[in-house]
C-alpha cells in the first residue's frame, strides 16, 4: 500500500523540500494550506512540484479543521511543519505564535489520538528551545532549555505535549530539534535570506545598504535539503525518539556577510551594512551549536552541504533569480 503523509506549512521553507522527498519515495503528498484568496506556491514551484501534491484547508488554529482531516486522510505519517516561525515577530505577536505553535499542535495530536492513533508523527521542534542552555558550548538531547523568545517558549510547549502523547497513548510521536537550517527558498525576513538577497540587489546596483540587528550572534547553519531526510528518517525507526540535528559548527552573523559579499565580488561590506536598532532582539541567544551525535549513529544522519557552500548557493540563487526577473521586466518594457 502507498504510504500518505500530511504535510502541515507545505507552502513554507522546509515544506517542499520534504515533499520533494516524499514524492520520491512514492508518497502520497497531502499539503495543508490555509484560507487564503491567493494562496504564494512560489517554493513548490521553484522545486517543480507544485501540481503533485493533493492540497487540503486547515488551519493550525481551527480545531475542526484539523479534526476534519486526520479522520478523513488518516495518513500514514503527519509532519507538523506549519508555525508562525520568525522570532522577531514573535515578541510582536506572542499570543498568535503560542496559539498556533502551541495550541495548534495538541489539537493536532488529539485528532491523531482520537481519529488515527497509528499515524506517525513528526513534530518540528528548534534549537531556540535551548536559548542560553548549554553544555561545554555544545546543546544535545540531554541540555536543559532556557528559550529566550515567545517563539521559543511556545515550541518548548509543542515539545513537551508531543512527549506526553507519546508516553500516555503511545502514539508514535517525535520531536526533531533542529537548528537553523536555510536555502534559496527562505524566508526574504530571516537573517540569512535577508543577506543573500540584499547582497544579490545591491550586485545588480537595485540596493545599497542592508539593514541588520547583530553582527555577532553565532548559529549553526545546514542546508534545508538535508534537514528533512532526518525528519523522514525519525519516523522509519522501530521507536519514537527525539533528536538534534544539526551540523555541529557555529557561525556569526558577520562571517555570513563577509563570505556572502565575497561570493557577489563585493568589496567592502561594511560600506553596505548597517546596524539598525528596530531589528535587535529583546532578548538574544549569543551561540546555538549542535551535538547531532545521537542523530548520526541512530539515524545514519549527516549533513552534506558545508557552512560555505550554502552561503554561495544562497548568493548564486539570489542573483539568478533577480537578473531573470529584470530580463522578463525589461522584455515586457
Ligand atoms: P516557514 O517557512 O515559516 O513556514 C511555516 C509555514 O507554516 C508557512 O507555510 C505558513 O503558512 C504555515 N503556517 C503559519 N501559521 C499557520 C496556521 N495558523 N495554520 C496553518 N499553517 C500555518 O518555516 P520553515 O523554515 O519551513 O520551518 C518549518 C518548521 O520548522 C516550523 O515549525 C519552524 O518553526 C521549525 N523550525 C525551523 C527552523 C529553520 O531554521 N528553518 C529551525 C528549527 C525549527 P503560510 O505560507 O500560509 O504563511
Amino acid at each position: 500500500m502507498k504510504k500518505t503523509a500530511l504535510i502541515t506549512g507545505i507552502l513554507g521553507q522546509d515544506g517542499p523540500y520534504l515533499a520533494r522527498l516524499l514524492l520520491e519515495k512514492d508518497y502520497k503528498v497531502y499539503g495543508m494550506i490555509r484560507r487564503y484568496s491567493n494562496p504564494n506556491f512560489e517554493n513548490l514551484d521553484y522545486l517543480g512540484i507544485t501540481d503533485k501534491i493533493e492540497y487540503v484547508e486547515g488551519d493550525m488554529t481551527d480545531q475542526s479543521s484539523l479534526l476534519n482531516l486526520i479522520k478523513t486522510i488518516k495518513p500514514t505519517e503527519v509532519y507538523n511543519l506549519a508555525a508562525q516561525s520568525f522570532v522577531g515577530a514573535s515578541f510582536e505577536q506572542p499570543i498568535l505564535t503560542t496559539e498556533v505553535n502551541s495550541l495548534g499542535v495538541l489539537y493536532l495530536l488529539e485528532a491523531i489520538r482520537m481519529f488515527s492513533p497509528t499515524t506517525k508523527f513528526y513534530q518540528a521542534s528548534t534549537s531556540e528551545m535551548f536559548g542560553l542552555s548549554n553544555k561545554n558550548g555544545y546543546q544535545d538531547e540531554t541540555t536543559p532549555f532556557h528559550p529566550r523568545s515567545p517563539y521559543g517558549v511556545s515550541k518548548v510547549y509543542a515539545y513537551w505535549i508531543t512527549v506526553n502523547y507519546r508516553e500516555a497513548y503511545r502514539i508514535f510521536a517525535c520531536n526533531g530539534i533542529l537548528f537553523n537550517h536555510e536555502s534559496p527558498i527562505r524566508g526574504k525576513q530571516f537573517v540569512t535570506r535577508k543577506i543573500s538577497y540584499g547582497v544579490a540587489k545591491i550586485k545588480l546596483g537595485l540596493a545599497n545598504e542592508i539593514r541588520l540587528g547583530a553582527l555577532e550572534p553565532r548559529r549553526d547553519w545546514g542546508f534545508a535539503g538535508d534537514y528533512v531526510e532526518a525528519m523522514h528518517l525519525m519516523l522509519q525507526q522501530e521507536e519514537p525518539d527525539d533528536y538534534v540535528v544539526g551540523t555541529g559548527e557555529s557561525h556569526s552573523v558577520k562571517e555570513f556577510v563577509e563570505l556572502a559579499f565575497k561570493y557577489a565580488g563585493i568589496d567592502n561590506w561594511q560600506k553596505y551594512v548597517k546596524i539598525d536598532p528596530r531589528f535587535k532582539r529583546p532578548a538574544e541567544i549569543y551561540d546555538l551549536k549542535a551535538d547531532p551525535k545521537k542523530a548520526m549513529e541512530k539515524l545514519g544522519w549527516k549533513p552534506k552541504v558545508s557552512f560555505k557552500e550554502l552561503v554561495r548557493m544562497m548568493v548564486d540563487e539570489d542573483i539568478k533569480r533577480l537578473k531573470e526577473e529584470l530580463n522578463a521586466k525589461r522584455k515586457k518594457a
